[in-house]
């Protein structure tokens, strides 16, 4: 017979709650879901708070284990790293520091989630049963995509949302890419691919970036990359792969067709807050509201952080912000029980 450990945890409707995994019962006072900058940070407070936490670090959805992180190359405006750091770098960092205070990890997405309760009832893809006190939520966002026929026809086929990712790639190395949006991910990215790349077209709507004067400067600079202003992609065209785009000006309504061998998204992101939808208070563009100044959602025990409540910073220093704000927010309600 499979010998259960309990702890009790002094909730005021259960006094132990347990957890059925890997064939033996844990308890769980904080779970929190995602390992970004938002979740590891808060991993790494709840876990020197003795709070034990478990980091559910997501799979396949919305991204990857680690989160936007994983696809930035160098990142050179996080404290602490005067040389830059590699995105993997850091967030491998954060993981291991979490880890040392006690943090442990499963990599898997959460399916379902009943979060209306005093005790948080997650399920995983794999059909994995979690109860918890209290819940993290730091799932970050995904990066959205042109809401064309043509883009679905040719995903992975030339088609991707990952310069980091794919921008090596056999298929693309000497032939011209293309990379939409005008952000500071999408001229980045146009750096990233100018690389690998014959030439790569950066296609904006606008005739003016958003993006970062710094991230322009480069983007001017470099040789390899043209700007299309005021232009949209209409229809991506080609047989088994991507062979050319047909681009409208947005201004003359004139449509060109240009020889193309990649298309890179790069028009912004969305939060990964669908699972906890008619349960969490979401804002109109779907990231999950928080009782600011702290990261209290409208459930009672459930906190977020990170880009799943952030539309206007998005950075990594800031979610490690919020994820620390998180995990202290926790740590006080859970204490107040
Ligand atoms: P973003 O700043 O929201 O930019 C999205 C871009 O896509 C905008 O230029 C937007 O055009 C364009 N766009 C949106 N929908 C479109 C559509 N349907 N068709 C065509 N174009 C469309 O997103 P991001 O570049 O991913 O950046 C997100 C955040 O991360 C920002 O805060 C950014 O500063 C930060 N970031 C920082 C770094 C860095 O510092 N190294 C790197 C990457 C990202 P409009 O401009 O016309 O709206």
């Amino acid at each position: 017979m499979t010998s259960v450990t309990s702890h009790s945890i002094n909730h005021p409707d259960e006094q132990v709650i347990r957890i059925f995994l890997g064939g033996k019962h844990v308890t769980h006072k904080v779970v929190i879901i995602g390992s970004g900058p938002a979740g590891l940070t808060a991993a790494i407070y709840a876990a020197r708070a003795e709070l034990q936490p478990l980091v559910i670090e997501g799979f396949m959805k919305g991204g990857m284990p680690g989160g936007q992180l994983m696809s930035t190359g160098e990142v050179e405006n996080f404290p602490g790293f005067p040389e830059g750091v590699q995105g993997a770098d850091l967030i491998q960092k954060l993981k291991q520091q979490a880890e040392r205070f006690g943090a442990t990890f499963l990599m898997e997405d959460v399916e379902t989630a009943d979060l209306t309760g005093s005790i948080k009832k997650l399920t995983t893809t794999s059909g994995e049963n979690i109860s918890a006190n209290s819940v993290i939520i730091a799932t970050g966002a995904r990066a959205k995509l042109l809401n064309l026929p043509s883009v679905e026809t040719f995903w992975g086929k030339g088609v991707s949302a990952c310069a980091m990712c794919d921008g090596a790639l056999p298929i693309f190395r000497n032939q011209p890419v293309a990379v939409i949006g005008g952000g500071d991910s999408a001229l980045e990215e146009a750096g990233l691919l100018s690389k690998f790349a014959s030439k790569v077209y950066l296609i904006h709507r606008r005739d003016e970036f958003r993006a970062s004067k710094a991230m322009q400067k480069k983007v001017f600079d470099n040789p390899k990359i043209e700007v299309v202003y005021n232009s949209v992609l209409e229809e991506i065209c080609g047989g088994d792969l991507v062979e050319s785009i047909k681009l409208k000006n947005v201004k003359t309504n004139e449509v060109t067709e240009v020889p193309m061998k990649g298309v890179f998204m790069s028009i912004g992101h969305s939060p990964n807050a669908d699972f906890a939808k008619g349960q969490l208070e979401l804002d109109p563009a779907g990231y999950i509201k928080t009782a600011k100044p702290t990261t209290k959602t409208n459930l009672d025990g459930v906190f977020a952080c990170g880009d799943v409540i952030d539309p206007n910073y998005r950075q990594a220093i800031v979610a490690a912000g919020t994820g620390c704000m998180a995990a202290m927010d926790a740590e006080r309600w859970l204490s107040s029980q």
